[in-house]
């Protein structure tokens, strides 16, 4: 039991922040591949009620900071019971989570909290860092859309009452890829946004997703969003590979047979084709799991040729070993493909002799429904 509402997701990059929901589910709520607030109707919190939550959190903080200077943090994680009530429980353990990483950053939650009045969002932002000197980052998802309506004025206002990062799910910068999964957002509006938040100093963080134009718009899909990424010059590209499972209206589109899903090695072709073409200083991130090869993180230009010489180790392996690994990784047997090849046995290896024999088309399937399951 918490006294604190939660929303449901957050980036992989922020599981150890102590998450603040400002809104519930997602303004626009329409894209076709995403899962995550179909059903659900968008709502702005009352700022009251964020302020009120802001304070019981800081009140459970400071009691925690007092037991703390007679006691280890594994002592009182022990414990807890004795000294807070029972429904303060669950909102402890996420604050010690939050001590105990000495992170001290923050994520603003859901989809786009940035889409409330500019002068609320200030002053909530504001109130949260002034409660919490702690704070080290607070981050927010935002729509490019709604970013680009910002004025520059009204962004450094809100980096210097605290905002140090917005995170975007830019999927594409292809309009045509954009319009086919309703996306709702232009290319442009992302170059805005980017140029915006960089003078404002607010640092910016891209989601690329291999695999939305599909087969037959892939090659428009990651130049045009090379084109983006270099014009809005974020400071991390992230990439989250397609998922598609029953429920979600883009897997109408697969089953018809007008959106034909690409194999592992084509994704993971159009991440290499995208790490080649980006020309501007950034991180690249590949930090979920939906993504095949894990391992592609770094720099950007300095660590390109050690992140083009993983992709490639990986294309350039035998058929049937790349297959297996593929097997492999998508029943979450291991993580990286130089694991993967100093074991050679794994449980997956027998399924490899029922799916030898299926076609092209029925693999990609298959592997799009593995890599799926948990979405
Ligand atoms: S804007 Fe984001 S949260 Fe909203 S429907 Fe699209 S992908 Fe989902």
């Amino acid at each position: 039991m918490s006294n604190v509402e939660i929303g449901p997701i957050r980036p992989p990059s922020e599981s150890r922040s102590l998450l603040i929901r400002l809104s519930r589910n997602c303004p626009w709520n329409r894209c076709l591949f995403c899962p995550v607030y179909k059903g659900e109707n968008f709502s702005l919190r009352k700022k009251e009620d964020i302020l009120r939550e802001i304070d019981y959190l800081k009140e459970i903080f400071h009691s925690i900071k007092e037991l703390l200077k007679k006691r280890s943090l594994y002592e009182l994680s022990q414990e807890i019971e004795s000294y807070f009530e029972f429904s303060r429980i669950e909102d402890v353990r996420r604050l010690l989570h939050w001590i105990y990483h000495n992170e001290f950053t923050v994520f603003l939650q859901d989809a786009d909290p940035l889409f409330r009045k500019k002068e609320e969002l200030i002053e909530i932002i504001g109130y949260l860092k002034s409660s919490f000197p702690e704070i080290k980052r607070i981050t927010t998802y935002g729509r490019g859309s709604t970013i680009a309506k910002y004025s520059l004025d009204e962004l450094i206002k809100l980096k210097e009452a605290g905002l140090n990062r917005v995170h975007t799910g830019l999927e594409s910068g292809s309009d045509e890829v954009l319009d086919l999964v309703c996306k709702g957002v232009k290319s442009e509006d992302i170059i805005i946004a980017g140029k915006k938040l960089k003078t404002a100093g607010i640092e910016y963080s891209l989601y690329f997703m291999p695999g939305l134009g599909g087969r037959r718009l892939s090659k428009k899909h990651v130049a045009e969003t090379l084109y983006v990424i270099n014009n809005a010059e974020p400071d991390f590209v992230r990439l989250r590979t397609l998922g598609l499972n029953e429920g979600i209206p883009l897997f109408e589109l697969v089953k018809d047979g007008s959106f034909e899903v690409q194999s592992e090695e084509e994704l993971v072709s159009e991440i290499k084709s995208l790490i080649e073409g980006i020309n501007i200083n950034t991180c690249l991130t590949s930090d979920h799991s939906l993504n095949l090869l894990m391992e592609i993180n770094g720099r950007l230009p300095q660590d390109k040729e050690s992140m083009l010489k993983k992709i490639d180790k990986f294309l350039n392996l035998p058929a049937e070993t790349r297959l297996k690994f593929i097997l492999a990784r998508r029943h979450y047997e291991v993580f990286e493909l130089n694991e993967f090849l100093s074991f050679k046995n794994y449980k997956t290896d027998f399924e490899y002799e029922k799916i030898k024999c299926l076609s092209e088309q029925e693999r990609d399937l298959l592997f799009l429904s593995l890599r799926s399951q948990n979405l």
